[in-house]
């Protein structure tokens, strides 16, 4: 059943309920993810695209609105698949700019132990604001904290992107391992695996959407080997199946993980994610950098995917992912922010263009191009979050799509406009589509006060850190 203007609308929801035809009329460059020629642009109706035209071609819809776009590049919204939202609050802080993971998260946890509702609001905010502005329609979070007074943070988050009218995959994150039993996270973070199963049995129930389209999906998420028991990861992997929701959690990011898991398990990560039922197509890593041949095989044949992060991994100098490699044996990889205390920006073009840069390092300038990290961020992060209706510009996908005007200085006198986007740095979005509505116009988000956001924000993590 369509909606037409029931009063129960709002302008925040993401649904198009007009169904009218909107085209986006020849890009001056276009990236579709696939191979279609979009260079005669798009057509959007409602909240799907139906038509791609290629170069030359006219539209067969009744058109009701024309959108010039000869000074932009289209792309699919990008897609963002590893984050953690509340850390916009703990930014560049002194403590830990110049120290590895494990001492870095020990600095942090005790601080990040005494987030509040409203904290957590305002750094969700500022976090998809952030992200939304950069071009990126789709973001997944990881949440894995949950001190007395923040048992319900995935819903603070659900308002949020409902506000927004972005998508997201709120994993609902977990610790159950504390410093007593030989973890790494203090023991006032953790919770039971009985809270954090019917805590995430609740989520799936009450937000989780299966539909083509779908705004707000849950998944299921333990911390990483070093913060949750085996107990948790094992029973984690059979709700996930039987509700048939995703997997995610942190593996491989640093050779302290490596060490501390054949201490603790008597086993490599691999063979950890295997024994407790995780090494499967439903699964998405975020880091996956130290696996060795043997692994990555076993990695692809399982269709495990791998969300990149990057900067995370240059700032915490934990290592290189070896993207091609997981690649060629079968596993899908899509590009993650990481969370802010480790990035400290959550801008997806910045990622693409810092993973062109690190995996030419490792691979060679002729085999990672603009478009294999523009594929990551898109078709490959769709993939990882199991979504077969966006990262693509195509028929029947979701009118999910970025738009970038290359006028600024830093654009003068470049010569390919998708090159240029990496190359001369493309920080910010003109226009951003979200199910065929524009939540981003002219570089601004639309219906959002950052500036007072901003205020807010900053006045939090102050108090965080102050405390
Ligand atoms: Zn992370």
């Amino acid at each position: 059943m369509k909606h037409h203007s029931t009063p129960s609308f709002t302008d925040k929801d993401t649904a198009n309920p007009s169904q009218k035809t909107i085209w986006i009329k020849e890009p001056l460059a276009c990236f579709t993810a696939n191979d279609l020629d979009a260079r005669g642009g798009i057509v959007i109706k409602g909240s799907e695209i139906a038509e791609v035209l290629p170069v030359g071609q006219q539209p067969s819809l009744v058109i009701d609105e024309v959108m010039d776009a000869r000074d932009l590049v289209l792309l699919p919204g990008l897609i963002n698949t590893h984050h953690h939202f509340y850390q916009t609050l703990t930014r560049a802080w002194a403590p830990v700019v110049n120290v590895p993971l494990f001492p870095w998260l020990q600095t942090l946890y005790p601080v990040w132990a005494k987030l509040t509702p409203e904290a957590l609001s305002l750094a969700t905010q500022v976090a998809m604001a952030e992200l939304l502005l950069s071009g990126c329609t789709t973001a997944a979070d990881h949440h894995y904290l949950f001190p007395t007074g923040m048992e319900n943070a995935i819903d603070i988050q659900v308002e949020v992107v409902r506000e927004l009218g972005m998508r997201a995959m709120l994993t609902r994150g977990s610790m159950s391992l504390g410093e007593k039993d030989g973890g790494l996270p203090p023991q006032h973070t953790v919770q039971s695996g009985d809270t954090i199963l019917a805590d995430s049995q609740r989520l799936i129930q009450q937000y989780h959407q299966r539909e083509e389209g779908a705004q707000i999906q849950i998944a299921l998420a333990p911390c990483s080997p070093f913060s949750v028991t085996r107990e948790i990861m094992e029973d984690s992997a059979k709700l996930a199946e039987k509700e048939d929701v995703r997997l995610h959690t942190h593996l491989a990011e640093t050779l302290d993980e490596e060490a501390f898991c054949l201490k603790m398990f008597g086993m490599r990560t691999v063979d950890y994610l295997e024994s407790v039922g995780w090494l499967s197509s439903r699964t998405w890593l975020a880091h996956g950098i130290h696996f060795n041949d043997e692994e990555i095989k076993r990695l692809g044949a399982a269709g495990t995917g791998i969300c990149h992060c990057p900067v995370s991994n240059m700032r915490l100098a934990s290592g290189m992912c070896p993207t091609l490699e997981l690649t060629s044996a079968g596993s899908p990889i899509g590009l993650g922010v990481d969370g802010s205390a480790s990035n400290d920006a959550s801008n997806m073009m910045y990622e693409a263009r810092q993973a062109l840069y690190l995996q030419r390092l490792k691979y060679g300038a002729e085999r990672i191009t603009p478009e294999t990290v523009l594929g990551w961020a898109t078709k490959g992060s769709a993939a990882l979050l199991g979504r077969k209706d966006i990262g693509e510009i195509a028929v029947g996908k979701q009118a999910d799509i970025a738009l970038y005007k290359l006028d600024e200085l830093r654009f003068s006198g470049s010569h390919d406009p998708i090159s240029a986007l990496l190359l001369c740095g493309a920080e910010k979005a003109e226009h951003v589509m979200v199910a065929g509505k524009w939540r981003v116009t002219e570089g601004q988000i639309v219906g959002l006060d950052i500036a007072g956001l901003i205020e807010k924000h900053k006045a939090s993590a102050r108090k965080l850190v102050s405390e």
